[in-house]
């Protein structure tokens, strides 16, 4: 079951740019930055209540990031939905005819797993969704 939205991916050139408006003007928590290298990203992450701002920075040019900044620039990527089980949560989405990126979990920040909806279901929003790792922050 889906009950809060997680985080809002936002897609940035720079994360050394963009980190001083949302840690020091903004004052978010800083939860720190972490590489994926599945998804050829880096990440900071930010907390603002219940929900987390994550910041995207591409690692190389064949980075999806890379490739969005190049088409739309900088900007939201996606909204990312918090479940208890992203494995449950395909399944409802399969049976709701949803098309998925991921049929399949995979890896993200902070022990976390995750899968995408295409945006042609979604409205053109990429849609993600979460289950939290046991990490604590
Ligand atoms: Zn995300």
């Amino acid at each position: 079951m889906i009950h809060k939205i997680n985080h809002i991916g936002i897609a940035v050139s720079s994360l050394k740019d963009q980190i001083p408006f949302y840690r020091d003007a903004l004052n978010l928590t800083f939860l720190g930055e972490e590489t994926v290298s599945d998804q050829k990203v880096r990440i900071a992450m930010f907390q603002c209540g219940e929900v987390k701002i994550e910041l995207l920075e591409p690692t190389g040019e064949n980075s999806p990031i890379a490739s969005f900044l190049e088409k739309k620039g900088p900007g939201i990527h996606h909204i990312a939905y918090e479940t208890d089980s992203v494995e449950k949560e395909l399944e409802t989405l399969k049976a709701a005819g949803v098309r998925l990126i991921d049929s399949q979990p995979r890896n993200g920040a902070h022990g976390t797993k995750i899968a995408f909806v295409h945006p042609s279901s979604s409205g053109k929003i990429l849609t993600e969704i979460c289950e939290p790792g046991g990490e604590k922050e």
